[in-house]
């Protein structure tokens, strides 16, 4: 950590993959961070070698610990990523969803309002609007998540309504579409294991890591069958989370953004955009559905630029691959 004068912002889940880009984002705008990761799916050796943050071991469901952290540090605000993510696995296991991702946070909540620290950037999802009723999805949409983990995120978005009521608790919510790409200077990126998520797969296809990529389900109700997604450069996300970090230190409201870039990608066009970028045709293997999948996911993020000024930088998924594709690149070397 330097510049000892910048306020302190403590990162929950700041080892992951949107969690080490907001990192260095924070970083690079001058704050002092220090990352609170339990390391389950995070990486230490990435906050070793390309962060500057302090890394502290530990969970968010450790009231002790969380203290502890309140009382060393002069923190001025939190970013709270860490969660479970795999919409599959939080059909087959709900309860560790509910667990970590809703007990987990109602902890971190607590530890905060009983040190006074009443500002908090959270990483909610597109999947607590579960199947749309229209796109590009507003965020005045109704929510009603069709899986576990849109469920429980769902649930801290109502926490933190009812928190701002009762304890002058400021949030911004950020509703992320598709996370993808890489940090396009090739020192960050994305490493989830297991891996479940398409366009690392695609790539790691490439590379002959995997035998083949699968397609769940060609039967949607969309223009190829498969399902639709927005997908958003991680580094944009990075970017609107240390706007919104700034919006609530300058003193605003508890607010809710929706961040994708309003275009939608059926699986098959983003596995054209993998060979292409790659230069590889893939083993595609058509099976079933996966559960808790909506048919499509497009979202508009007017609200985040007017109200932020957040403006995309990485907004061409073909940019996107290829940032993704460079890391995954130097990372198999
Ligand atoms: N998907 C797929 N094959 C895979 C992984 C994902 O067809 O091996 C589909 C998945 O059903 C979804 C889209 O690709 O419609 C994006 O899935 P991902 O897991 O990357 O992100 P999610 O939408 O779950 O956040």
């Amino acid at each position: 950590m330097s510049n000892s004068s910048q306020p302190i912002i403590l990162v929950t889940g700041g080892a992951g993959y949107i969690g080490s880009h907001t990192v260095l984002c924070l970083e690079q705008a001058g704050y002092r961070v220090i990352v609170l990761d339990n390391l389950v799916y995070g990486h230490q050796d990435v906050v070793e070698s390309a962060l500057e943050a302090k890394l502290i071991v530990g969970d968010i469901c450790d009231r002790t610990l969380l203290d502890q952290i309140f009382q060393t540090y002069p923190i001025a605000a939190v970013i709270h990523f860490a969660a479970y993510a795999y919409v599959g696995e939080s059909v087959q296991n709900p309860a560790k969803y509910y667990r970590n991702n809703v007990m987990g946070t109602l902890t971190l909540l607590e530890a905060m309002v009983a040190a006074s620290v009443k500002r908090l950037v959270f990483s909610s999802t597109c999947a607590t609007y579960g199947v749309p009723q229209q796109v590009p999805i507003p965020e005045t949409h109704p929510q009603a998540p069709i899986n576990p983990y849109g469920q429980s995120k769902l649930m801290v978005e109502h926490m933190l309504r009812d928190f701002d009521k009762a304890y002058d608790f400021r949030s911004v919510c950020f509703r992320y579409f598709n996370a993808a790409g890489a940090d396009p200077e090739g020192r960050l990126g994305e490493d989830h294991n297991p891996e479940t998520h398409l366009i690392p797969l695609a790539l790691l296809t490439a590379l002959g890591q995997r035998e083949s990529l699968s397609i769940f389900g060609t039967d949607y109700p969309t223009p190829d069958g498969t399902c639709v997604r927005d997908y958003i450069h991680v580094a944009d996300l990075a970017s609107a989370h240390v706007l919104g970090l700034e919006y609530l230190l300058k003193g605003g409201n508890s607010d809710i953004f929706n961040l994708g870039n309003g275009d939608g990608f059926s699986v098959r066009q983003v596995i054209d955009a993998a060979e292409k970028v790659t230069g590889q045709t893939f083993n595609v293997v058509e099976i079933d559905r996966r559960p808790g999948d909506p048919p499509a996911l497009v979202g508009s993020s007017d609200r985040a630029r007017k109200i932020l000024g957040w403006q995309p930088q990485y907004a061409d998924l073909i940019t996107m691959m290829q940032h993704a594709w460079q890391w995954h690149q130097k990372r198999h070397e």
